[in-house]
Order: C-alpha cells, then structure tokens, then sequence
C-alpha cells in the first residue's frame, strides 16, 4: 500500500489517519516524491525478482491519492511497471474518497489499468453524516457524480468497488441499497476502526451485546436471500469461502497471510495504517525504501506480528468455535493497553455471532443439497 500523498481535502471525523493516537502525519512531506517513487520501484523490482514473484498488487492510497495529480500516479505508475520490466503482472487499485474522480482522472486511470475503489457511507445523509469537507460542506454529490461516472462505459471495467464504514445508527437496509444504488461490483463493509483502549462507537469492550452483528447480519440477510446478486460482500464471502476451506480476501478476519506492507509519503516502510489508532508511532518499524529491502520488512516484529496464521491468533482465542474464520479479528483491533495484541479483537463477540450465523445459514443450505449418485 502506497501513500503516495499524505494528506486529504476531506475531513472525516472518524479518519484513522488524522483523528486517532498516531499524529505522525504532520510531519511527513505532504507527497511523495519523485525520488522516493523511483527507490520504491526499484526496491519493487528487486522484490519481485528476488522471489521470482508473478503478480503482486499495488495499492495507491493516502490520505487522498488523487491529491497526487494525474502526473503524479502516471509518473508512479509507469515508474513501478517499467523497474519490474515484465517479471511480474502488477496489479494496481487506487482507494479514493472521489470527490475528484472527474472524466481526466477515470481517462488516466482507465489508461494506466488502475482499478477503483470509492469510499462511500450510504446514501445523502448516512454519507454527509461524517464526510465532510473541512468547512463543514457536503460531499455527496460530486462522490454520486464521481460514481456515476465510473459505474458507467468506458470507465466501469475499472469499477474496484465501494468501501462503506458501518455507522451503528443508520439504517442498515437503508445504507446497503444506498449502495447498490451505484450498481458496486464488490462493497466492503467495514466497521469502524477501534480496539479495547479506544473502543469503537457502541461498542463496550468486553460487554456481550453485538450491535455490529445485528447490522451486518441485517445486510447479510437481504444480500445473501436475495434470487439474483451481482454485488459481492467482501465479508460475508470471505467468511463463506472460508467455511468451504477457501482463503480469506479480507485482512479483519482469517488466517490468510497478507504480506503487506505500507508505505509512506518519505519512503518509510510501515505495518498496517490502521494501527495508528492504537499509539503514537503503532504502525513504525525504523525502515525506510531508501535503506532497506522488502525482505528486511518481512522481519520487522511489527510486520511479523500482523501476518495472520495460526501462530498469530491470541492466545484467548485458541479454543474458540469460529477461530478458522475469524482468527482473532483485524490485528490492530485487538490492542489492548496492558495485553498488546494477545487480546480478541475488541468486536469479539460481534465476529462470534456473525460467523456464526452465516455458517448456520450455509449448513442449512448444504444440508438441502442432493446426495451425490
Ligand atoms: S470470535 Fe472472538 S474469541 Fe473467537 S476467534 Fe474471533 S475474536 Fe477470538
């Protein structure tokens, strides 16, 4: 994951960038640059041919990515492609709160072969309800015109999908057609990011009610009964897939190991982002892309930490029923002030009862089936 600028023309009140523990943003360079792009692409390049690697993905984020310009992701991009010169298929996504995703940037994007994912809450006033521009205005409508437009030929063959963050007092029914609105070939819920020292908004660490569950399985409920469905849940098929013995596709729950890295605007190579809403410098690990290699990466004990596997689940985890799926949750939302990481995830029993009840839901189903002749 590239942050290939750091700062954002909106100001959302949840942001784990701007509004958590971690405040290092300040004094990085705002963008990345040109300089830092090339040691990036080569140490890329040295990775894939290091490993002999066949495809690896390139995740343009930020704060705000399009703040780059379309010479900035172009120059990256290219750069990127050219250093690893055909030894591998790079597969490039830009994450973006498309407040500027005009008809240049979607030419560019489309062009460059750069898949896109749009942040988006729900409808006008589940998505106005937290983001908003500094000056308090909406966003709305230049996110749907944003939308619109990709959902749309020529751009919609890079249509990534939708990245909405669950608030507990919107209508879940409401918020998913809001969503489907913009005809999203994949929609990621995702609940906000918190854990037991700064819990997430209604949720009690520790407390046995699962509002989160109660959401999401709401969702579940009309997405997974409906007769057709051309939008996948990146959730609720992760845990399907991993009941039937499959991968996860998402890093808040599984086994998968990612092998991600992030990258910030001054070459520094960092853990996951969102473990800046645990502590001050959560996500560091001392290296940057001018000194060190992706392998010296691999074995910093806060990139080691997070790689999710069997060996990582926390130890208050290791009896439970739906561990196989769940794993313990996202690393970073089990931080807790006196226990570290060897805590469940602070949705724990949110994750228990979700899991649960789609693995119901798919046993019956499976249940029903023919017996093989
Ligand atoms: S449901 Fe809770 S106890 Fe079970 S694996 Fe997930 S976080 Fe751990």
């Amino acid at each position: 994951m590239v942050k290939i600028h750091g700062r954002c023309d909106l100001a959302c009140d949840y942001c784990y960038m701007y509004e958590h523990a971690d405040q290092s943003w300040k004094r990085r360079p705002p963008a990345m640059t040109a300089d830092v792009g090339r040691r990036l692409s080569d140490r890329i390049a040295e990775h894939v041919r290091h490993h002999r690697l066949t495809e690896i993905r390139v995740i343009l984020h930020g704060g705000e990515p399009l703040l780059a310009g379309v010479d900035g992701i172009t120059r990256l991009v290219d750069g990127i492609r050219a250093a690893v010169n055909g030894a591998a298929a790079v597969r490039f996504a830009i994450q973006t709160n498309g407040v500027r995703l005009d008809r240049a940037f979607l030419e560019c994007l489309r062009a460059l072969g750069v898949s896109v994912g749009v942040s988006l809450d729900g409808g006008v006033a589940e998505h106005n309800g937290h983001r908003r521009f500094a000056h308090g205005g909406a966003s709305f409508p230049r996110v749907a015109a944003a939308l619109e437009l990709l959902r749309s030929p020529p751009y919609r063959e890079i249509y990534g999908g939708i990245l909405c963050t669950v608030d507990l007092r919107n209508d879940p029914l409401e918020v998913y057609h809001g969503l489907l609105a913009f005809d999203p070939p994949l929609i990621d819920l995702r609940p906000p990011h918190g854990n037991w020292a700064f819990p997430p908004p209604g949720r009690v660490p520790g407390d046995p009610a699962t509002p989160y569950a109660d959401w999401l399985m709401a969702v579940f409920e009309e997405w997974y009964g409906a007769p057709t469905r051309s939008t996948g849940i990146r959730l609720f098929d992760s845990i399907i897939q991993m009941l039937l013995g499959g991968p996860s596709d998402t890093e808040d729950i599984g086994l998968t190991r990612t092998g991600a890295v992030v990258i910030d605007t001054d070459g520094s190579i960092q853990a996951s982002d969102v473990l800046k809403t645990t502590r001050p410098g959560g996500p560091e690990t001392g290296l940057s892309v001018l000194t060190h290699t992706f392998d010296d990466a691999l074995a910093a004990p806060a990139i080691r930490a997070e790689q999710r596997s069997p060996a990582t689940v926390p130890g208050p985890c290791r009896g439970c029923e739906v561990v196989a799926v769940c794993g313990g949750g996202l690393h970073a939302h089990r931080f807790h002030p006196t226990a570290g990481f060897d805590r469940p995830s602070v949705y724990c029993p949110d994750l228990l009862r979700l899991i649960s009840h789609v693995r119901d839901r798919v046993r019956a189903d499976l249940a029903r089936l023919p017996a093989a002749t």
